[in-house]
């Protein structure tokens, strides 16, 4: 396929900018031409109409995909996305982030993602039932514990994850709690899971800051987005001792420069599911948290953010990428210039939900539970060995820290497909 058209079948902004990143990272390494098409392309997609009865009863047909990019070094994996702008493209390149973010991070994982086009705030707890379970009726035939494992992402939850399992058990005859991760605890979740992908951010600005000789104590931070991944980051910078001085969701935004109650916060959502009307601090807007004054911005929100237009204007020391793709590939040629802000790459900076799925997924195959401070010590030591893996590739090739975790990830997938051959 020529570099001009990317994909007839998965084009759109976001899957360019994937694909743009692939390309810089293959050239920076000398990828060999004969391994790049196969590396990049996602090895497969499906597109499911999903029918659910409203609770009015009548009929509405959702639509669903699941791309599976990789399969070479074991089954795909990656969450599943509720929401009302998903598409297929946008889909395609959070399964291709997912091989990379895998591979960087040492699992025995390919990537994949699933996304609904729903806005699951404008379904009833029946309504979201019906949809998560046909949507895994409708990919039985697609997943298994050793092809493709689902997980939560934007707009589904440990709820959504037992229905599923759910779903899929009855299918095949037996409990079969491996098929998805970010389960409830009580069904073969994990300790540590739902926490794991804002603690593993956290951890690793934390050592980063540590790095810069920047005491915790002493720094502000400001997290845009307030789902799982947003609040648990902030929970667990304000437990590091850390001032959390700006939140927000899409519906409001906030700016308290005393520090933000982050477990009211929690609180406050649990029972409003937005923050909207929250009163811990002044209302500003999303685009001003992102340029406000701060040791550590966090976006843990959508893809695409970080813009040309608002990079310039970044007043923080650290970049903490808890979202995958924040960062359009213009912004990051801005961030490239501007060596006074540390990048924590999404595929390094949020690999700590999709390592301790990985552990859930093994307790899964074992039968063997782990207590939460056994899986914790194994997520920090996860992370510490990717993050140095990263630092030495940083320091050995002048690349940023972007395109050395990328470089890692992919050359690893690359040559586990040049090791297996081309079949036939
Ligand atoms: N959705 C998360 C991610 O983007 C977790 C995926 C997983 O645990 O499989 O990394």
């Amino acid at each position: 396929m020529s570099k001009a058209i990317v994909s007839k079948l998965y084009d759109s902004d976001v899957f360019r900018m994937a694909c743009r990143q692939f390309d810089k990272a293959a050239d920076a390494i000398n990828l060999p031409e004969a391994i790049r098409d196969r590396t990049k392309y996602p090895r497969r997609c499906m597109a499911v109409a999903l029918p659910i009865r409203r609770d009015n009863g009548t009929t509405v047909v959702f639509e669903g995909y699941r791309v599976q990019h990789s399969l070479s070094t074991g089954p795909s994996k990656g969450g599943l996305r509720f929401h009302q702008d998903v598409t297929l493209g946008e889909v395609a390149a959070l399964a291709m982030w997912m091989s990379w973010k895998c591979s960087l991070v040492g699992l025995p994982f390919g990537g994949a993602k699933g996304g609904v086009i729903v806005d699951p705030f404008n379904l009833s707890p029946g309504e979201l039932e019906r949809l998560s379970r046909r949507y895994m009726q409708e990919m039985v035939p697609f997943l298994s514990p050793h092809v493709d494992i689902a997980a939560p992402d934007l707009g589904t939850n440990e709820q959504v994850m037992a229905w599923m399992m759910d779903t899929y058990s009855n299918h095949v005859g037996h409990v079969e709690p491996a098929i998805v991760t970010g389960k409830p605890l009580v069904l073969g979740g994990s300790e540590g899971r739902r926490e794991a992908t804002g603690r593993g951010v956290a951890y690793l600005v934390k050592t980063y800051l540590d790095d810069l000789k920047i005491p915790v104590g002493q720094a502000t931070v400001a997290v845009q987005g307030f789902g799982n991944v947003g609040s648990e980051t902030a929970a667990a910078l304000a437990e590091y001792g850390a001032r959390i001085i700006a939140i927000s969701d899409h519906t409001a935004a906030f700016h308290n420069p005393q520090g933000i109650d982050v477990k009211k916060a929690q609180q406050y959502v649990q029972f409003n599911r937005v923050l909207h009307d929250f009163d811990g601090g002044e209302p500003i807007t999303n685009e001003q948290l992102l340029e406000l004054p701060c040791t550590v911005l966090a976006p843990a929100a959508i893809e695409r953010v970080i813009t040309e237009v608002n990079a310039p204007r970044l007043r923080c020391r650290i970049l903490a990428e808890a979202a995958n793709g924040p960062t359009t590939n213009g912004a990051d040629r801005v961030l490239e210039s501007r060596e006074e802000i540390e990048v924590i790459p999404d595929v390094l900076c949020n690999s700590g939900g999709v390592i301790v799925s990985y552990f859930e997924w093994l307790q899964n195959l074992q039968h063997y539970y782990w207590t939460r401070d056994e899986v914790l010590a194994k997520l920090y030591a996860v992370l510490d060995k990717a993050k140095a893996s990263v630092g030495y590739q940083q320091r050995k090739l002048k690349f940023s820290r972007r395109l050395a975790a990328l470089t890692l990830g992919i050359q690893r997938v690359a040559e586990a497909k040049q090791k297996r051959g081309l079949f036939p």
